[in-house]
């Protein structure tokens, strides 16, 4: 049976992660150390393994935050902008704050209000600074559209797997930017699919790890059978 490693604390869990190959830059294991995942996971913070946090939905793995900001790191600098889509817990949003030295925005992007509040609550906890100054913006609004208003972004995470190619946020990059989401639907084979935008707008598409993600859905869609 595949069983996920249980750590005791955010030292432990990224050590572990940094032993099993997802950690493999100084600024992932620095940024993600500064994110206690007890402040986010109502249950088993320190496990590497997806937690329920209501409304059908989960935080994601530890392993995949880890996954997500080695794609993102050269992407995530001091005075930059970026996206987070489905933001969930907000357990990435600040790891991606972190990853700027708090010197960069991160606007956050979710469909559920009580899940706004949620990652809001959370992130108040000890990062409270970070929204003061505006430098992670938590929105409420459906992430498949993103948020041109605040871009173009220098880099965008999904945290939900899309169905198809994401359009609307391909075009909310920056030339020379970076998006990473999970595409595929629910019975089929979902891929992280890392797409680069160049700087004469050339789009390139590399897939690779096989996930699985709940899915970037309308509120209705979501939340069926929930109530
Ligand atoms: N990175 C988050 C992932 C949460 S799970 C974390 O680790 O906590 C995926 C999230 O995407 C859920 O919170 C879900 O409500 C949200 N989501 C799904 N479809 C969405 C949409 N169309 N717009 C915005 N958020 C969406």
């Amino acid at each position: 049976m595949f069983y996920r490693s249980s750590y005791h604390s955010m030292k432990d869990l990224c050590n572990g992660l940094e032993k099993e190959g997802y950690i493999q830059s100084k600024s992932v294991y620095n940024a993600l150390m500064q994110v206690d995942r007890a402040d986010f996971a109502p249950r088993f913070p320190y496990q590497d393994s997806p937690q329920p946090i209501n409304y059908n939905v989960t935080i994601s793995a530890p392993h995949m935050h880890a996954y997500c900001l080695e794609l993102l790191k050269n992407y995530l600098f001091p005075g930059g902008r970026a996206l987070d889509v489905g933001f969930g817990s907000g357990y990435l949003t600040v790891a991606m704050s972190k990853m700027m030295g708090d010197k960069g925005t991160v606007v956050g992007i979710e469909h559920i209000k009580q899940l706004c509040d949620f990652a809001n609550g959370n992130i108040c906890k000890h990062h409270k600074n970070l929204l003061d100054k505006d430098k992670i913006i938590l929105i409420e609004g459906d992430g498949r559209l993103g948020c041109k208003q605040l871009g173009p972004y220098n880099c965008i995470h999904v945290g939900a797997a899309s169905k198809e190619l994401p359009t609307n946020l391909i075009d909310q990059l920056v030339e020379g930017g970076r998006l990473v989401v999970p595409v595929g639907g629910q019975n089929e084979g979902q891929y992280i699919n890392i797409i680069d935008k160049g700087r004469n707008g050339k789009i390139t598409i590399r897939k690779e790890l096989s996930v699985r993600y709940v899915p970037l859905t309308s509120v209705k869609n979501q939340l069926k059978g929930y109530y």
